[in-house]
């Protein structure tokens, strides 16, 4: 140690100065220029290992030989410059109790030279330093493994000294800045980097936190280096001074980007859930299920109780007071079940602020928080109120229909679109004296079906639910004294706007007295028949012979009055033929006589023959074909159906005395036409000729004598023949009417 202080008198005393020399901490030697220990005190002896004894007088190198060289040569150098000589965390190999082991010393040689100034001894000042540096080492490695942490966490860390500005950071922190791991970026660039609007909203503002709370924390967006945008997290620390100054501030920094990413994914997603559920008109809540405490509650959900969303706050427990005193134990039982399937739903009826009564609809699925423990459940509600206001008038109605149709003497039933039946009226049980199960289990209703109709009816009844073509069946029923009566069924079925049936609506009609009076009108119309046939017959054959008799007369009255006579005898057999006719059609007991015959000498005659009886019009024939046409069919029946055509053509155009048959060939089929330029008819009147005792009914009825059957039996007889008959007419404009027949291909 020098010192300018001059030394205490007991201290320069050669004892004292030696014993201190002796005991100091570090190791002092003082060696010649040749090397030789003069000099140890106990420190150096205990860093070499060896004992006063063995060092002193010995060669200096002799105890590190490995170092020779390198001493030699400092200790050269010290002697030429005159200067000591400082070698800090010096390693050496030191060779104690045996064992080579390698320490570190911080050492200071000091050349000593005597008052005349030559040199005396080289001084050196040894501290053994090997446990330092194993603390240093043992750091480095700490804080090479905290970076390795920090850095595979994505973690940077950062040290900014608060007075200088100056900040120390990882590598990491450059790269997430956009610049190289190897840049140290200085606090100024950094911050340049920080959105400007997050700079003053959330940096700065952070940091003025962190000077009363010790704690750094904000998320922010950067624009990198590279022009990239990016959140980053950071979390620090604020150091203080004694003085309550801030000095320095440590933390970390994270590039959050995905997770932020996510988040807006996440929020994006709960704005288009919530956007959805107000289409819906879905309140949303969720409800912890211990507590049963109600929270995040949507605007909606509280619409629907009668809160305002924007005004108002709604307590976690009101839900439940609003719950209508009927509905609680419903509300209870739901919950207890919802506690053991997971899925929470009933409906209540919910009292609202001002009275008002609404029904809600609640649904919620048990789910458990991401903590784990707690459940909660999420869940929504619905205004029904309207629904089921529609709900209950659409059971007041049914009920009122269901009550009409037991009212009603008519059975009426109704099927599925399955064609099950799953309802019958009251007068269904009445008049099978059945109970309503015997009647919609499994086709129970056959059962009172007669067995001759029985096939036929399910056959029919399938068809229908097939086709969803409306059902008509005659069959006959029994009733509660097993007497059967005959029923006209009808059903219809009632279309979704899909096209699907939704049900089949039908009734059965109890037609057993028509159907037995129809039978008497028939026997009496066959009796009556026959009993004009014979009378007339007898009138027609006299009239011939008569005129044959007195053909050749002068007596023009005689000779019109047979003629007129003739005529209407003959119109009387027409009639008399069409009444038979029909009451055999309806019996399907018309015979047909069929044979192959040409149509157009078919069509010639019957023109021959009416002109004979009906001078009054002039009837032309065009036929439209090269050659003759055959067709395979009941000769009699098709002359019939010509006849009727002609002599309507005749009596609907009494003023116009025109009529034109043509015959062609069309797809196969031969084709007749009978136009003529009477009355016509309008399209509804057209719709209609064709059924059974229709006529056109107006002023003119009285000119135009007829039954209105005519018609009806040509379209049969040309069904029969799997022909077809239709018509084009203009009122006041005349008739045309078609007819053809299948073409002979034999
Ligand atoms: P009707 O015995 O009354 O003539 P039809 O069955 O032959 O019975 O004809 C039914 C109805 O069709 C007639 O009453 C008439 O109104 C109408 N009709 C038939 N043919 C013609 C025609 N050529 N012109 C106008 N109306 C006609």
């Amino acid at each position: 140690m020098k010192t300018d202080a001059p030394l205490p008198a007991f201290a320069v005393q050669q004892n004292v100065l030696e014993n201190v020399l002796w005991e100091l901490p570090f190791g002092f030697s003082l060696h010649n220029s040749d090397h030789l220990i003069e000099y140890a005190n106990e420190t150096w002896l205990n860093i070499l290992g060896r004992s006063h004894a063995e060092v002193i007088g010995k060669n200096i190198f002799d105890f590190m030989p490995d170092n020779a060289r390198d001493f030699t040569a400092i200790l050269a150098n010290i002697k030429r410059t005159k200067k000591p000589f400082y070698s800090p965390e010096y390693r050496l190999k030191r060779n104690r109790n045996g064992q080579t082991e390698e320490v570190f010393f911080n050492f200071v040689y000091h050349p000593i030279y005597d008052d005349a100034g030559e040199f005396k001894f080289f001084a050196s000042v040894v501290l053994e330093v090997t446990d330092l540096i194993s603390i240093k080492n043992k750091i480095k490695a700490d804080e090479e493994r905290l970076r390795l942490a920090t850095e595979s966490s994505h973690t940077a860390t950062w040290d900014l000294n608060l007075k200088t500005g100056e900040i120390i950071h990882s590598p990491y922190l450059s790269k997430i800045f956009g610049y190289e791991k190897t840049d140290q970026v200085t606090h100024a660039i950094l911050r340049s980097h920080i959105v400007e609007r997050d700079r003053t909203d959330i940096v700065e503002r952070a940091f003025d936190k962190a000077l009363k709370t010790g704690i750094y924390q904000y998320e922010a967006r950067i624009v990198d280096k590279e022009q990239c945008e990016k959140w980053i997290y950071t979390n620090g620390k604020i150091f203080f001074e004694e003085d309550g100054m801030p000095s320095r501030m440590v933390g970390v920094l994270q590039d959050i980007t995905d997770r932020k990413i996510q988040e807006m994914l996440l929020q994006e997603s709960h704005h288009q859930l919530n956007t959805a559920m107000d289409a819906t008109k879905l309140g949303r809540f969720d409800m912890n299920f211990e507590t049963l405490e109600k929270y995040n509650f949507s605007p909606r959900f509280m619409e629907i109780l009668g809160y305002d969303p924007k005004t108002e706050i709604l307590s976690s427990k009101v839900f439940e007071k609003h719950i209508h005193p009927n509905f609680r134990e419903r509300r209870a039982e739901a919950l207890q079940k919802a506690a053991k399937t997971g899925d929470l739903y009933y409906q209540a009826k919910v009292i609202l602020r001002d009275g008002q009564e609404k029904w809600i609809e609640l649904y919620g699925r048990l789910l458990q928080s991401p903590e784990g423990a707690k459940s909660y459940i999420s869940g929504t509600i619905r205004d029904i109120t309207e629904y089921k206001n529609y709900e209950r008038s659409i059971k007041e109605s049914e009920k009122k229909y269901r009550f009409l149709a037991d009212a009603m003497p008519q059975i009426v039933w109704i099927g599925e679109s399955d064609g099950r039946l799953t309802y019958f009226n009251q007068a269904t049980l009445d008049y099978s004296g059945k109970n309503y199960n015997e009647f919609v289990s499994a086709n129970g209703w056959i059962d009172i079906v007669h067995p001759d109709e029985q096939i036929e009816n399910v056959r029919l009844w399938e068809h229908c639910v097939r086709t969803k073509e409306p059902f008509n069946f005659e069959h006959r029923f029994r009733n509660k004294n097993n007497e059967y009566r005959w029923f006209l069924s009808r059903a219809f079925p009632e279309i979704d706007e899909n096209g699907n049936v939704r049900k089949w609506v039908g009734t059965s009609t109890d037609i057993d007295d028509m159907k037995k009076q129809e039978k008497q009108k028939n026997d009496f119309i066959k009796m009556a028949n026959h009993e004009l046939k014979t009378p007339v017959t007898t009138i027609k054959g006299y009239v011939q012979l008569l005129k044959k008799m007195r053909g050749q007369s002068d007596d023009k009255f005689l000779t019109n009055s047979l003629n007129t006579i003739e005529n209407q005898v003959n119109k009387l057999t027409m009639l008399i033929g069409d009444l038979l006719d029909i009451s055999r059609m309806e019996s399907g007991k018309l015979p047909l006589n069929k044979k192959t015959f040409s149509l157009v000498g078919l069509v010639t005659e019957t023109i021959e023959d009416i002109k004979a009886s009906e001078q009054s019009h002039q009837i032309n024939f065009e036929l439209k074909h090269t050659s003759d046409i055959e067709v395979y069919a009941d000769k009699d029946r098709i002359t019939q159906v010509l006849n009727n055509l002609l002599t309507n053509a005749i009596k609907y155009s009494p003023l116009k005395k025109r009529v034109d048959v043509e015959l062609f060939v069309e797809r196969g089929n031969a084709v007749v036409s009978v136009e003529d330029f009477g009355i016509g008819m309008d399209e509804c009147e057209l719709l209609k000729i064709f059924e059974r005792f229709y006529r056109v009914s107006g002023e003119d009825e009285e000119t135009y004598p007829g039954f209105g059957i005519g018609l009806f039996i040509v379209k049969d007889i040309l069904e029969r023949h799997e022909g077809k008959i239709w018509v084009k007419s203009e009122k006041e404009k005349g008739s045309k009417f078609y007819f053809s027949l299948p073409l002979n291909k034999i």
